[in-house]
C-alpha cells in the first residue's frame, strides 16, 4: 500500500517526494543504532565524497582551477573599470592637467569632491586643494566623464583599504608622480577617450 503511495506522489508532481514509511519505528536501542548507521552511510555519502576528492584533486594539479590564490595572483581588470581616480600631468611639461573648472566638483553626486583654486605667477588658474571623500565617493564616474581636460580618470587602484581614509583622497596621493612621468599613459582609465575614438566621429556634411 505505501508502495503505491509512493509511486502515485511520484507519477503525479514533477518533484519526486519520497514518503518515508513511518509504521515501523525501531523500537530497541539496537535498532536504531542500524537504522543511523544505514542512513548515515548510504551510497551517496560516498558519491559525495568521491567529488569533493577528485575536484581537490584536479585543483591541486592546476587542471580545472576556478579560484586565484589572491594577493600572489590577480584577475586581469578591465580597461574601463572604475577604481580609485587617477588625476594625469601633461606629459609634455609635467604640469598638472586639471585646470580647475569645477565641473567634477559640480556634477559628483556624492558631494564627495573638495577643491579649492588660485593663480600662479603666470595668471594661470590651478588647483591649490583637491580632495576626494572616498568614504562617500560611488565610483559613478561621472567626474571622469565630465572633465574636459582628461584629468581625472578612473585608474584601476582598487585595493584600496587603508588604516587612515584621508591617506589616498589627496590630490598628491592620485597625481602621477613627476618621476613615473614617462609611465603615465595618456588617457588611460575610465573616462579617458577610447582607442579608436576618431573612428566614432561622424564628420558633419559640409553643403560647400
Ligand atoms: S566617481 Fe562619482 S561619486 Fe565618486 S567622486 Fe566621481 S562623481 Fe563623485
Ligand atoms: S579634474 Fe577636470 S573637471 Fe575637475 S576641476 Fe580639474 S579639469 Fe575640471
Amino acid at each position: 500500500m505505501n508502495e503505491m503511495l509512493k509511486n502515485e506522489e511520484r507519477t503525479k508532481g514533477t518533484q519526486e517526494y519520497v514518503l518515508l514509511d513511518l509504521s515501523h519505528s525501531p523500537e530497541s536501542g539496537f535498532d536504531q543504532f542500524t537504522q543511523v548507521v544505514k542512513r548515515t552511510f548510504g551510497k551517496e555519502l560516498f558519491v559525495g565524497l568521491w567529488v569533493t576528492l577528485r575536484e581537490m584533486g584536479s585543483t591541486l594539479f592546476g587542471k580545472g582551477k576556478h579560484t586565484v590564490s589572491y594577493p600572489l595572483e590577480k584577475m586581469p581588470i578591465a580597461p574601463r573599470y572604475r577604481a580609485i581616480h587617477d588625476m594625469l600631468r601633461l606629459l609634455e611639461s609635467g604640469n598638472y592637467r586639471c585646470i580647475g573648472c569645477g565641473l567634477c566638483e559640480k556634477i559628483c553626486i556624492s558631494n564627495c569632491i573638495a577643491m579649492d583654486t588660485r593663480y600662479d605667477e603666470n595668471q594661470r588658474k590651478e588647483v591649490s586643494e583637491y580632495t576626494i571623500n572616498f568614504g562617500r565617493c560611488i565610483f559613478c564616474g561621472y567626474c571622469a566623464e565630465v572633465c574636459p581636460e582628461l584629468a581625472i580618470v578612473h585608474g584601476g587602484r582598487y585595493e584600496n583599504a587603508s588604516e587612515q581614509r584621508a591617506s589616498f583622497s589627496l590630490f598628491e596621493d592620485m597625481l602621477t608622480p613627476i618621476d613615473m612621468l614617462k609611465s603615465q599613459n595618456e588617457f588611460d582609465g575610465f573616462g579617458a577617450i577610447s582607442p579608436n575614438a576618431d573612428e566614432n566621429i561622424k564628420k558633419t556634411p559640409l553643403a560647400y
